[in-house]
Order: C-alpha cells, then sequence, then structure tokens
C-alpha cells in the first residue's frame, strides 16, 4: 500500500500547519515522526485518517484520496489521535463491544480475543476502565483502533504522559504489532530515543516541512574496542582513534559483516556499541536550538 502526499498544505486561520508536504510511505514498516510542539505531525496524521480537510494539495493512500474517499479509506486505518477518554463505568469488553458496533463488525467476541491479545489486555477485559492506568487506557485504545484488522495504524505520541514502564510496554506492543502481525505504524513523538528504538524510517518536520527523511539505521555508526594491531583492519576504512575504531553503518554494511572481517585478521573484539546521530541532525533540522 502506498500513501503518499503531494503540496501538501493546511491553515488554520493565519497559523500554515504544513506548507506543502511531499512524501511517500510504502506498508509495511514503522515511520517514525518527529519533530518538537507545532511541527505539524497531528495535522499530518489528522489529514490521513480524513478528520482534517487539506488547504491545498492531496493526501492519497493506493491512489484513494483520504478527505473525499473518507469512509474507504478509513477502513483500513486504526487511528489513536489525542488522548482516549472513556467512560469510568464501562469494562474495557464494554467500551471494545461499542466500538466494535460502531464499526460494523458481526462476529465481535473473536474480534475481541484477537486485539486484546494484540495489545496484552485480556486479563483486563471485565475491569473497568475507571480503575486503569494511563498506560492501561493507552492499550485499550490502541485496541479499539485495530478492531476490523487495519493495515496502517496512525498513533499521535502513543507515550505522551506514561510513565517508563508504561512507554515500555506501549513500545514493546507496536514493535509486535509490526513484527508479528504486519502493521504498518505511523507515529509521532518529541522523543529522540524513541524514534530510534522504533523507526525503520525517520522523518523529521520543522515547522511544517519536512526537513529530514531517512532509513533509520543511515546514520548510525559502529564502534569497536580493539586488543591488537589496528592497521590490519584498515581495508576496512575505519576512522581510528587509538584501540578505538569507527565504522558507518548505512548501506550494505552489517554489524555482522564488520565483525567477521576483523575476528579473521586475528583481533580480539573487547566491546562494541552502536552509536546514533540523531540528536545532532535533530538540532541541526530545527535550525540549530535546542528541541522544546
Ligand atoms: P504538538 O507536538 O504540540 O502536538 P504538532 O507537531 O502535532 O505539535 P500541530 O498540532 O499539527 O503540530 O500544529 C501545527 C500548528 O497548527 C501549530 O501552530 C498549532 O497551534 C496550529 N493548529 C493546530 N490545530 C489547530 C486548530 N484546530 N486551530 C488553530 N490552530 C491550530
Amino acid at each position: 500500500m502506498l500513501i503518499k502526499t503531494a503540496s501538501l498544505r493546511r491553515k488554520y486561520g493565519p497559523v500554515i500547519a504544513l506548507k506543502g508536504l511531499d512524501l511517500s510511505i510504502e506498508t509495511p514498516g514503522v515511520y517514525v515522526i518527529l519533530g518538537p510542539n507545532g511541527a505539524g505531525k497531528t495535522t499530518f496524521l489528522k489529514i490521513l485518517s480524513g478528520l482534517v480537510k487539506p488547504s491545498s494539495g492531496t493526501a492519497t493512500i493506493n491512489g484513494m484520496d483520504a478527505w473525499e474517499k473518507h469512509p474507504e479509506v478509513a477502513a483500513k486505518m486504526g487511528t489513536l489521535i489525542e488522548q482516549p477518554e472513556f467512560h469510568p463505568y464501562m469494562t474495557a469488553r464494554e467500551i471494545l463491544t461499542f466500538h466494535a458496533r460502531l464499526k460494523g463488525i458481526a462476529d465481535i467476541e473473536p474480534e475481541i480475543r484477537k486485539v486484546s491479545l494484540m495489545t496484552e489486555i485480556t486479563g483486563y477485559l471485565d475491569r473497568k476502565s475507571g480503575g486503569f492506568s494511563r498506560g492501561m487506557k493507552q492499550r485499550l485504545a490502541l485496541a479499539s483502533a485495530l478492531l476490523n484488522d487495519p493495515e496502517i495504524l496512525l498513533l499521535d505520541e502513543p507515550t505522551f504522559g506514561l510513565d517508563p514502564l508504561g512507554m515500555i510496554l506501549i513500545r514493546n506492543v507496536i514493535k509486535k504489532l509490526n513484527t508479528e502481525y504486519g502493521k504498518t505504524v505511523i507515529l509521532s513523538t518529541h522523543l529522540i530515543n524513541e524514534a530510534s528504538e522504533l523507526a525503520d524510517r525517520i522523518l523529521i518536520f520543522s515547522k511544517g516541512e519536512l526537513v529530514y527523511d531517512r532509513p533509520a539505521d543511515s546514520e548510525q555508526k559502529l564502534s569497536v574496542t580493539l586488543k591488537g594491531d589496528v592497521s590490519l583492519i584498515s581495508n576496512l576504512k575505519p576512522t581510528v582513534n587509538g584501540n578505538v575504531v569507527y565504522f558507518d553503518l548505512a548501506g550494505k554494511r552489517t554489524i555482522n559483516n564488520i565483525l567477521a572481517e576483523i575476528l579473521k585478521k586475528g583481533l580480539d573484539i573487547v566491546s562494541i556499541r552502536v552509536m546514533d546521530n540523531l540528536e545532532q541532525i535533530y538540532v541541526k533540522m530545527q535550525g540549530g536550538n535546542q528541541p522544546e
């Protein structure tokens, strides 16, 4: 499936939230939109989900316009935009049943079983949502978004306001939704470490523009501390600093290839570390200011 935007603009009165966005996203994968407050992340996700009409330009999903063909497009998407609010006296099962009916699902019980397994809330189905932690509410919202088996999930800051454990649980569920269930996830975040951990591709937004769009590993470096004569691996063209050598991980070079070559030359590997340059790139892309 192909998501495409062309010269996508959205104005709210005098504020230009998106300034002519051109991008394409191909499923499957995890796409992370990183950017400070007001960068246009939520507006982009709202346009894709058909909640907001573009001022000009287009957003299409497999050639179908997200606004004009809303029902068809919405059937392929599960959305979690804005903080979920549930009726506190309803159980998770009742809430999911209600949402399943709204989506016109006929066979509701197996569908609820499936989405609660995917989001790891099976043990909470018969508890009232009023007693749920924020993280639990978020997983319930994710379960609701997964009803009717959408191919694409649009998640606006899914870990916002969660404690560290809640964040870890949600991230693990998101990873699983992609790797085990083949869902494409497009999510927004302020958190650079979250982007590094989850993304196959990172899109950085700044003031309504797409300023960076690369595979997540394209800026990674491998740092290896060695024992032995470092010049033996000069064919690998590392950056050398004493007994520590650095390799770019872009392209076809994998950690496995590099380590195998080093071992072949008879050098001892003392330690390895994968380093991410994303923080510096993020600051540069926001015009050199510290992220908000
Ligand atoms: P945040 O991380 O704070 O959610 P964001 O990157 O998601 O930010 P948007 O919410 O898309 O950014 O907002 C982009 C710009 O559009 C901001 O300046 C915001 O104030 C403005 N904006 C968004 N929605 C509206 C609205 N309904 N009415 C007026 N202005 C809006």
